[in-house]
């Protein structure tokens, strides 16, 4: 599998260190609100990439944090705890908002298919591995103290910008905008590895630690879970592409200089989802979550299809004309497969070759939308249609759009139409209801529905005349 590695700035052939267990990395949401669906666009891809490395045969080990203390509201060391400004706005305490948007982001997860991963750890949960890594780059004199604050010293590397080919300056700035400088930083880019001090002292959640009470900072947080499940080494580090600068940047410089040697191999950065006004984010305030779709009527299967239609490293426009689209062209699908006929062969020879072209889209840098034409392209084959069914339940272990369990619920629905079409009785009844409201008998009228009630049918008046269903 050929993957992009925002390390090397290219496609490389996808090696874990050992065939045993890919260990995959991936950080988790922030549990201050709601995830949105660009947040959820990113755990999708994660989720497919985790799915096509088993799907290849690979057993993976996946690690992911939740982040519920230490993610401030400004990437460079200042401002509020996200999660205190959550509590704050809802008038509860941190451990209860935490506890309440780790449940709705599983929830809105199990809503898109997308696996919880093997390790879900609270960074609260690790404080004393926070503190070993800190105590440790102290020791290795990669971190000072400062104005009560422990701060690693980025002079101290050969490199820090890993993932940019961007100049240095417009990083900087980029990061300080609107930013005021902490004096105590020996170099503009250190970053706080544990708090004691900050502006905010009405942090909820404080520990004991060597240097005074306080709490870590972000980025320690994802080198110490990962350290903790996965041990020194890791295969792929996964995350969206803004955090690839100044989060993923800094989880390098501390965890390969507390190692003493490289930490991860693959660095998998999942762009964007915009909106016509720019990125989505959570702190702007309004934002789409799963559960505005499904009130609006979208089945989250029609957004995972519309993610997977366009490739992880294109930033993706949401409108809701395109998501309308994306509905169409799910509808379609599994209308299609609906209509296939069980009960022959599965010939092994034209399956294998369906799987080739499914295959050869993943192992393309992860080709979703690949993927899914070669989804098509098993409904167009010239094969038996359990040989296509067979195909679809395979690659669905990848995709995960419930294209058999929607088929198969979709032709239920279609029989149920079918048998209530065929009703005569039913159909008789209706006839000498709508003959009675003609004829303005509505007592007659009313006592046809009520009976119907009474048996489960439902009467719907609509402009084209009377329907009914079974309820
Ligand atoms: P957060 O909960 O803010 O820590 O973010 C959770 C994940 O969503 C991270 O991997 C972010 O990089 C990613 N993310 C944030 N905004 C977007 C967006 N608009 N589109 C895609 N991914 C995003
Ligand atoms: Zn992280």
């Amino acid at each position: 599998m050929y993957l992009y590695n925002s390390l090397s700035h290219k496609k490389e052939l996808f090696i874990p260190n050992s065939p045993d267990q890919v260990k995959m990395y991936t950080c988790g949401p922030t549990v201050y609100h709601y995830a949105h669906i660009g947040n959820l666009r990113t755990y999708i891809m994660e989720d497919v990439l985790e799915k096509a490395l088993r799907y290849q045969g690979y057993p993976v080990k996946r690690v992911m944090n939740i982040t519920d203390v230490g993610h401030l509201a400004s990437d460079a060391d200042t401002g509020e705890d996200k999660m205190l400004k959550g509590a704050k706005r809802e008038n509860k305490s941190v451990m209860e908002i935490a506890q309440f948007y780790t449940d709705a982001f599983f929830a809105d997860c199990e809503k898109l298919n997308i696996k919880r991963p093997e390790v879900v750890e609270p960074a609260t949960a690790c404080i004393p591995e926070f503190i070993r890594i800190v105590q440790g780059l102290l020791e290795k004199g990669f971190a000072y103290i400062a104005g009560g604050n422990v701060y690693f010293d980025t002079s101290k590397l050969e490199k820090y910008y890993v993932f940019n080919d961007h100049d240095e300056e417009d990083l900087a700035v980029g990061v300080r905008e609107g930013v005021e400088e902490d004096p105590n930083k020996r170099n503009r880019n250190d970053f706080v590895l544990w708090f004691t001090k900050s502006k905010f002292e009405d942090q909820a959640l404080k520990w004991d630690s060597p240097w005074g009470v306080g709490y870590p900072g972000w980025h320690i947080e994802c080198s110490g879970i990962s350290m903790k499940h996965l041990g020194e080494d890791l295969d792929i580090h996964a995350g969206g592409i803004d955090n690839a600068f100044p989060h993923h940047t800094n989880e390098i410089a501390q965890s390969e200089s507390y190692l003493g040697h490289k930490w991860c191999n693959y660095w998998f950065h999942v762009h964007h989802l915009n909106t016509d006004t720019g990125k989505m984010s959570k702190s702007k305030g309004e934002f789409l979550t799963v559960s505005l779709l499904e009130r609006k009527g979208y089945d989250p299967m029609a957004y995972r299809l519309f993610c997977l239609q366009s490739h992880y490293r294109r930033n993706l426009v949401f409108s809701w004309e395109n998501l309308d689209n994306a509905v169409v062209a799910y509808d379609k699908l599994i209308a299609k497969i609906a209509a296939l006929q069980p009960g022959g062969d599965v010939e092994e020879e034209a399956l294998a070759a369906l799987r080739e072209r499914f295959g050869k889209a993943l192992d393309a840098d992860l080709n979703t939308s690949l993927a899914v034409t070669a989804v098509y392209d098993v409904l167009k084959a010239k094969c038996s249609d359990d040989t296509k069914l067979a195909a679809l339940a395979e690659f669905d272990t990848v995709l995960s759009l419930d294209l058999l369990s929607a088929a198969e619920k979709l032709r239920a629905r279609q029989a149920q139409e079918a048998a209530q079409a065929a009703d005569p009785r039913i159909d008789a009844l209706v006839a000498q209801r709508t003959a009675a409201k003609k004829s303005r008998d509505f007592a007659t009228a009313d006592r046809i529905r009520d009976e119907l009630k009474a048996q489960g049918i439902e009467i719907i008046d609509t402009p084209q005349g009377t329907k009914w269903r079974k309820v």
